[in-house]
């Protein structure tokens, strides 16, 4: 056993995706996509050819064969600068996933190792200008025409990483106006399907992933796109949701982790009043506080990571991991803030990129208050 309840080989891997990070990626890229607002490539690029894409795939699919606790602490080194970053690659496996699950064999052949060697990608678009915490409100449409082709018409938002090349966007829609939940689907849509007009957003945070608004009418999708059955789709998005809380929850408490650290640093650099400002005590309990809650969020992290890797039942663990992920992050970028002083407003400081994307941390993937609803209802509190 190692530091953070890791076996060596464990930490050895988060070692190296850290290691990844400093020295193939570099903060400076991270935060230059960040501040020209560009999708990442050349990253995904180098991530890909690492087999990292493919780690959760099974080895009879192509991929690395890894369990979901090896994949989160994956995600953690990824976020070490941010989530914006983490998310570009992170998102793109949980469709993976989906089709590995309920893909067809033809699906899989299409999909499955193009986006290991990085050559496609995937985004996740659920949410609606009626349908955010309230997912399953999705008005989207679909229905078949003779052929069996797909029309689809409606709108979607927030769909991050749909407008990058060579995308292809796994779309909840609705296939039966009369059943709330067993009403929807989950049609594979490339994002340079004529008749799709997708906007990029201005938002506070995922420059770099961007996020995006998504126009349909009457888009004309074949009949093969459909992942798993008519009907499925709630089944699809709520299984996908558990993974992908538990991917973000590792990748907050990465960079935290780094708000942290960078503070620390900051604090042992800069000097006033003759001394280091790490000697002021406010500023020292600050930083131990927050060094605190991100072993705290950690744990919750590799607890809910390994009761998956088990198959265990976790809603609940993944909910906590996410809710305090997210919530120290928050607290760690702002506090983190506070320490740099004047300097933070700087994209070279990275915190004010941290604290950006933490306020978003606590919205998407669902938000705070739902997390706790999850959580109340494990307790058998009234909904
Ligand atoms: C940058 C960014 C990227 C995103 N990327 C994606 C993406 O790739 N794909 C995708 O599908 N979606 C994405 N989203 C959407 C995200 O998942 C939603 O924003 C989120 O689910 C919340 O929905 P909403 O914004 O409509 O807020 P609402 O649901 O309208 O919530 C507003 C407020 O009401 C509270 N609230 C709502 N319902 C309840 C309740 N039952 N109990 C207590 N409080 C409640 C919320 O907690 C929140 O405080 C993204 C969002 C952002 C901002």
């Amino acid at each position: 056993m190692c530091a953070n309840f890791l076996n060596e080989s464990q930490a050895e891997w988060l070692k190296t995706v850290n290691d990844f990070m400093d020295n193939e990626i570099t903060v400076e890229y991270v935060r230059n996509c960040d501040f020209e607002r560009q999708y990442p490539y050349e990253a995904y690029d180098k991530i890909a050819k690492q087999g990292w894409l493919g780690i959760l795939i099974p080895e009879s699919e192509g991929g690395s064969g890894g369990d979901i606790f090896d994949y989160s602490l994956m995600a953690e080194g990824l976020g070490k600068f941010g989530f914006d970053f983490a998310c570009s690659v992170l998102v793109p496996t949980f469709t993976a996933m989906n089709i590995i699950k309920y893909g067809t064999a033809e699906q899989k052949a299409r999909y499955v190792k193009p986006f290991i060697d990085g050559e496609i990608r995937f985004s996740v678009s659920i949410s609606e200008p009626d349908a955010g915490s309230d997912a399953a409100n999705t008005k989207t449409h679909a229905r078949q025409d003779e052929n069996g082709d797909w029309i689809v018409s409606g709108s979607k938002l927030w769909c991050s990483g749909a407008a990058a090349k060579d995308t292809v966007i796994a779309m909840l829609v609705r296939t039966d106006k009369n059943d709330k939940h067993n009403g929807l689907s989950v049609l594979l849509i490339p994002n340079d399907t004529p008749g799709l007009d997708i906007r990029k957003l201005p938002t506070l945070s995922r420059h770099a992933t961007g996020t995006t608004e998504i126009f349909l009418d009457e888009v004309r999708v074949p009949a093969d796109a459909l992942l798993g059955e008519v009907g499925q789709g709630w089944k699809i998005i709520t299984e996908h949701l558990e993974l992908e809380r538990c991917a973000v929850a590792a990748a907050y408490t990465g960079n935290a982790q780094e708000a942290v650290s960078n503070a620390n640093r900051y604090a042992h650099q800069r000097t006033q009043f003759g001394k280091p400002i790490r000697d002021f005590q406010v500023l020292k309990h600050m930083l131990a506080e927050n060094q605190t809650r991100v072993d705290a969020a950690r744990l919750l992290c590799y607890r809910a990571a390994q009761m998956k890797a088990d198959n265990l039942p976790a809603a609940r663990e993944t909910s906590m991991a996410k809710l305090y992920g997210s919530e120290t992050l928050k607290q760690c970028a702002l506090d983190g803030m506070q320490i740099l002083g004047g300097y933070a407003n700087l994209p070279e400081g990275d915190m004010e990129r941290y604290l950006r994307e933490s306020i978003q941390s606590t919205i998407g993937g669902g938000t705070s208050q739902i997390q706790r609803t999850i959580i109340a209802k494990s307790m058998r509190l009234p909904a």
